[in-house]
C-alpha cells in the first residue's frame, strides 16, 4: 500500500504499546473498544495525561512573565518543548516554531498575515481537490476580500493528484500553494518533495517566490517530516493527532517568511513596547502568539514527543500500515463494499461505502459493537462531490491497533451489510 513501510516483516508488539494508553483497555456497550478514529484524534499516552497532571498540581503559573519559582518552572518547560519541536521536524531554529491552537489556526495564522500582506487581486493560490476545509476557506475568505482566485489540482479515481494539471496551474499570477501532505478522508499521502520541487523551478524559471505551505495534520504522527529537506516554507499540524492534547498546534515558518510578516493577533506577550503612540513588536515566534497560551497542553505535547521519538516508529508505520491492508482487502471482498481512496501511496485509512447502506447507519451499527470509526463528510466535503458519494466509513488505524480488532471491524461490517443493506 505505501513505500512507507520499510521490512517485508512486522515485529511490532502493539499489545505492550497499548497498555500505555488507558482509554484503549475499556469496555463500551459491555464490548472491548475498538478504537478505529484515530484521523479524528489520537489516544493519549499515560506520560501525556501525567505532564497535565503534575503541571496543574505542581508548577501551575503564567509563562514568561513571572520571577518567582513556579513561573520560572512552567516557562523552562514551555520553552523545552519549543526546542523538542525544533528537533522533531528539524527547523533550522526554535524561531520557526509558533505555537497556535491546532493546525487550522497555524492556516488562518498564514491566511491572515502572509496572505492579507502579500494577495492581491487577481493572485492565484493553489490548493488541492482533497484538502480538508481548514485548508480551504481560511483561502476561500483571503480571496474573497482581495479578489484573488482559488486553483484546484485535481486528482484521479484512486484520489491521487494529478501532478501534470499541477504543473500547468504555476503561472506567474501564482502566489502560493497549499497542500496537505496525507489526506484525512482517503488516506493518499502526496508526493509534497515532488510538488516542493515544481515550485522551486518555476521560481527560478519566474524570478518570483512562492512559498509553500504543507498541511501535515495526518502526516506527522505516521511518518517523520523534515522540513528542511522537504524545503516547505511553512508546515502546519496539530497535537491531538499526535498522541497530544487537543488545543496546540504548530505553525512552522522558515525564519525569513515569519520576519516579514505582519502579527496575527494584538495583545500580551506579542509586543515589545506599548504606548497610546505606538506599539512595538515582538520578534518571531512570540510576535505570533498574543495572551497566555495554552501552558499545560503544550507541555503535554512535549511528553507526546518524547513517546514518538521513544518508538520503534519504522515498526509502528509497518504495523498500521500491515493493519490497513488487511481491513482494505478484506472489505474490497465484500458485496456492495467500495473502497474509496486507492492510491499507491497511502497512509493507514480506510474509506470505504456500502452500497444501499447510509453510512452514518453503518457507524451507528458499528458502535453498537464497540468499535469506533467516523462517517461522513470528514470536513473534506470537496472530496465526497468529486466521488459523487455523501460521505463515507472511515476506519483509521495506529500502531496500537491490533490484528484482532481488524478482525473485529471486519465481521462488524459484514454484520453490518447483512442487517442494514436494502
Ligand atoms: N488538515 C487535515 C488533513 C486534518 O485531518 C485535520 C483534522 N481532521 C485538520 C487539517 C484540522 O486540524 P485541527 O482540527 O486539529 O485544527
Amino acid at each position: 500500500m505505501s513505500s512507507l513501510t520499510k521490512t517485508a516483516t512486522v515485529t511490532f508488539d502493539a499489545e505492550s504499546i497499548r497498555k500505555d494508553f488507558p482509554v484503549l483497555s475499556q469496555s463500551v456497550y459491555g464490548k472491548p473498544l475498538v478504537y478505529l478514529d484515530n484521523a479524528a484524534t489520537s489516544q493519549k499516552p499515560q506520560p501525556v495525561i501525567d505532564a497535565l497532571v503534575k503541571y496543574y498540581s505542581q508548577y501551575n503559573a503564567n509563562i514568561h512573565r513571572g520571577v518567582h519559582y513556579l513561573s520560572q518552572a512552567a516557562s523552562q518547560a514551555y520553552d523545552n518543548v519549543r526546542i523538542k519541536v525544533k528537533d522533531f521536524i528539524n527547523a533550522a531554529s526554535e524561531e520557526e516554531v509558533v505555537f497556535t491552537s491546532g493546525t487550522t489556526d497555524a492556516i488562518n495564522l498564514v491566511a491572515a498575515t502572509w496572505g492579507r500582506q502579500q494577495i492581491s487581486e487577481g493572485d492565484e493560490i493553489i490548493i488541492s481537490a482533497m484538502e480538508h476545509h481548514s485548508n480551504i476557506v481560511p483561502w476561500q475568505m483571503l480571496c474573497l476580500d482581495k479578489k484573488a482566485v482559488l486553483k484546484v489540482i485535481p486528482m484521479n479515481d484512486d484520489g491521487e493528484l494529478v501532478m501534470p494539471e499541477f504543473e500547468k496551474l504555476l503561472s506567474g499570477k501564482t502566489k502560493i500553494v497549499a497542500v496537505v501532505h496525507t489526506s484525512n478522508s482517503l488516506g493518499t499521502v502526496n508526493p509534497v518533495a515532488a510538488i516542493v520541487h515544481a515550485v522551486r523551478q518555476h521560481e527560478k524559471k519566474t524570478g518570483k517566490t512562492v512559498p509553500v505551505l504543507i498541511d501535515a495534520a495526518q502526516a506527522v504522527v505516521h511518518e517523520p517530516v523534515d522540513v528542511q529537506k522537504l524545503d516547505c516554507d511553512f508546515l502546519c499540524f496539530s497535537a491531538h493527532k499526535m498522541l497530544g492534547p487537543t488545543g496546540v498546534g504548530v505553525l512552522y515558518g522558515k525564519t525569513n517568511l515569519l520576519n516579514s510578516m505582519p502579527p496575527y493577533r494584538g495583545g500580551g506577550d506579542m509586543i515589545k513596547s506599548v504606548s497610546f503612540e505606538k506599539t512595538t513588536y515582538n520578534d518571531i515566534p512570540f510576535r505570533f502568539e498574543a495572551g497566555t497560551p495554552n501552558i499545560a497542553d503544550v507541555i503535554a505535547f512535549g511528553a507526546a514527543i518524547d513517546y514518538l521519538n521513544n518508538l520503534d516508529r519504522i515498526g509502528a508505520v509497518n504495523h498500521e500500515i500491515m493493519l490497513a491492508e488487511k481491513a482494505a482487502n478484506a472489505l474490497s471482498e465484500m458485496d456492495g463494499v467500495q473502497l474509496i481512496g486507492t492510491a499507491h501511496q497511502k497512509t493507514s485509512v480506510v474509506s470505504f461505502i456500502i452500497e444501499g447502506v447510509n453510512a452514518m447507519d453503518a457507524g451507528m451499527y458499528l458502535d453498537t459493537l464497540g468499535i469506533a470509526v467516523r462517517t461522513g463528510h470528514h470536513c473534506t466535503e470537496p472530496v465526497m462531490q468529486r466521488f459523487h458519494i455523501p460521505g463515507t466509513i472511515r476506519a483509521s488505524f495506529l500502531f496500537y491497533n491490533t490484528l484482532a480488532e481488524t478482525e473485529t471491524l471486519v465481521q462488524g461490517v459484514k454484520k453490518a451489510v447483512d442487517k442494514l443493506r436494502r
